[in-house]
């Protein structure tokens, strides 16, 4: 190992949550050091954002934007329970109520540019909020280390000691002497082979925290966002041509050229469509229609502009983003395909995951010492998340960093386990010394690809099973998977995807095993043969905790602490038409 280094609080990632937790455990007088994988803000989901920042319409109005006076934190509160399904935490939805207003003036006192602003959002780009959170940091004198890939916890006696980290570029190992440690590492999403995320998002910190000993919770839903990109593979993942079609609209059609979207009850199309709720609804409907054998080759269906006005909206488009531009990419070349082609070949791609580590108030986990914020926390949004991951992220970030200050002071540090480094040690030995067999990437594309057919948007029991198979034999081959050049650590792009590949396989075991027990549909879990939302069985959560080699569940039933969920079992659309029943007037962002 070469060098140790010490903080009272170490944050992991550079996302949103992480430097929100920088920023907050700092000014509590910590000494903070934030480690991030990639370039701190402008790495990870948080710059790829839109992005809307959420909070209820009166608190908008009182900061001066244009939100509904006649809209409030009460409303604001239960559109978003009931939006999850019911499962969202409803303590901790109070608070990203309360403190949602608070976190939002604070980034534009601090400099954030605001776009426009909406009922119930103001909007402003991803990048904005990183490099305001970024500055702000900087000021409060956080320790940032970029290119740092956390590996592992290090634990001494059931308590948090510190953990090891990898200098990417150099290819050393640095021990970190910590008295609490923040996991913000975002999602998961390279275990999919359609994903909106960006390539360093492999679940690392929650493998790493469960490895450890933390509980993970609500792995079995992920977000697939809607008409992103499939192909041609440079635009892969792109979620402008989601944007695209909420803003100009135009049609969705299967390979016969069919409005495939007609065959579903028109309310629920109604609500699928122009509701914050697209993004499940549209999602399962792609997915049966590839499932049906409509699909292109690359899991796509056609996104047309028939029956749009292209004139106008063109113009519309070119005066957000001139020259068609979006986040550094140009996208002229789609232009002309919508207007000469037959279409863009576009799909659902996994772009947020309620998945992760269990919190509470605090957003302690329940390990000792061990904190947690942002996307690699266990939702608060339960089945599903309706409104803005960024205003998420601050509220998480500021509660985690926080917490994990007024943990950390008067605290001493705790003797590191030298037998928990050595065990480290060999097992970095034996990656090093494997010979012969695959490499790491021709084993994550096959995962990828399991994963999108079998945990995707649409699951089954049979998929699941038979995935469940897939991911014990690819354990196996992953203990055989070698790098092909040993000769420098410096960069080693292969060492980087072995360590990827075991959070992966970890993560992806557990997410899956969640959605076979989970034996109905909630929000963006879909199983299409229990097609029923069954709140006399399933308001509840399931919790996952290593046991050795394997692994305990545990459900645990949802506290009701404000508004009550109606009960019974019903068809999945009949129960989202329901739950929109009760939204309020208020729009909320998409
Ligand atoms: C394309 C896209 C668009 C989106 N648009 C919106 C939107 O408009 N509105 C909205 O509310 N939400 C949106 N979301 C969701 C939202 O952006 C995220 O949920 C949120 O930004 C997550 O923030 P985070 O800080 O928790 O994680 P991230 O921003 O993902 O940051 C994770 C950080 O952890 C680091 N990291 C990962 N592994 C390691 C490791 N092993 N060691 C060290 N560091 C590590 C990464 O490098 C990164 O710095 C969008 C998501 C995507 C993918």
């Amino acid at each position: 190992m070469s060098s140790t280094l010490e903080a009272d609080v170490l944050v992991v990632g550079g996302g949103g949550a992480g430097l929100r937790a920088a920023i907050e455990a700092g000014d509590h007088g910590s000494r903070v050091i934030l480690i991030s994988k990639g370039e701190a803000a402008k790495c990870g989901a948080s710059p790829m954002a839109g992005a809307d920042l959420t909070l209820d319409g009166k608190s908008l109005n009182e900061l001066g934007f244009k939100g509904v006076v006649t809209d409030n934190k009460e409303k604001f509160f239960n559109d978003i329970i009931t939006q999850s399904y019911f499962l969202g935490n409803q303590k901790l939805v109070k608070r990203y109520v309360e403190d949602a207003p608070k976190v939002v003036e604070e980034l534009i006192d601090w400099g954030m540019r605001v776009d426009y602003d909406e009922e119930r959002a103001i909007d402003t780009e991803g990048f904005n909020i990183t490099h305001t959170l970024l500055k702000k940091a900087e000021e409060l004198n956080v320790k940032l280390i970029n290119d740092v890939m956390f590996l592992e916890l290090l634990t001494s006696r059931g308590t948090v000691s510190g953990g090891i980290g990898l200098r990417v570029l150099t290819g050393e190992f640095i021990i970190f002497k910590a008295k609490a440690v923040v996991i913000a590492t975002g999602g998961w999403h390279k275990a999919y082979i359609y994903n909106a995320g960006s390539r360093e998002l492999a679940g690392d910190g929650l493998a790493i925290a469960y490895r450890a000993g933390a509980s993970l919770g609500n792995m079995e839903f992920v977000t697939f966002c809607c008409n992103v990109t499939h192909w041609p593979p440079i635009w892969n993942g792109s979620i402008f041509t989601y944007i695209l079609h909420s803003m100009v609209g135009g049609e969705l059609v299967n390979t016969k050229n069919e409005r495939f979207l007609d065959a579903y009850d028109p309310e629920v199309v109604k609500i699928g469509t122009s509701t914050e709720w697209n993004k499940s609804f549209v999602s399962i409907a792609t997915y049966q229609e590839i499932l049906n054998g409509n699909g292109t080759t690359h899991s796509s269906i056609l996104y047309t502009l028939k029956g749009v006005s292209k004139e106008k909206a063109f113009a519309n488009v070119e005066k957000i983003y001139p020259k068609w531009r979006y986040k550094g990419t140009d996208f002229s070349n789609l232009k002309d395909k919508l207007v000469h082609g037959s279409g863009v070949e576009v799909g659902p791609s996994a772009e947020y995951f309620e998945g992760g580590i269990v919190i509470d108030e605090k957003f302690s986990s329940t390990l000792n010492g061990l904190f947690a914020a942002g996307e690699a926390t266990m939702s608060i949004f339960g089945a599903n998340r309706v409104v803005a991951a960024t205003t998420e992220m601050l509220v998480e970030g500021a509660i985690a960093g926080g917490s994990a200050a007024t943990y950390a002071n008067g605290k001493e540090f705790k003797e590191l386990d030298q037998n928990q480094i050595q065990e480290f040690e060999k097992k970095i030995d034996g990656i090093l010394s494997r010979r012969g067999g695959n490499k790491p990437s021709s084993l994550l594309k096959r995962i990828q690809t399991e994963t999108y057919s079998n945990l995707g948007p649409i699951r089954t029991e049979k998929g699941l099973e038979e995935y469940l198979e897939f991911i014990e034999n690819a354990k196996e081959e992953y203990r055989h998977t070698c790098l092909q050049d040993v000769s420098s650590l410096k960069y080693n792009k292969e060492l980087i995807e072995i360590l990827e590949l075991e959070n992966i396989l970890t993560i992806l075991e557990l997410s899956a095993n969640a959605a076979l027990i989970r034996t109905e549909s909630r929000g963006v879990h879909y199983r299409s043969d229990i097609p029923i939302t069954d709140n006399d069985n399933w308001l509840k959560e399931i919790i996952f905790k290593r046991d050795k080699n394997s692994f305990k569940t545990e459900t645990r039933s949802v506290d009701f602490d404000s508004i009550r969920p109606p009960e019974g079992k019903l068809p999945y659309f009949d129960m989202m038409k329901m739950m929109m029943k009760s939204h309020s007037d208020t729009p909320g962002a998409h």
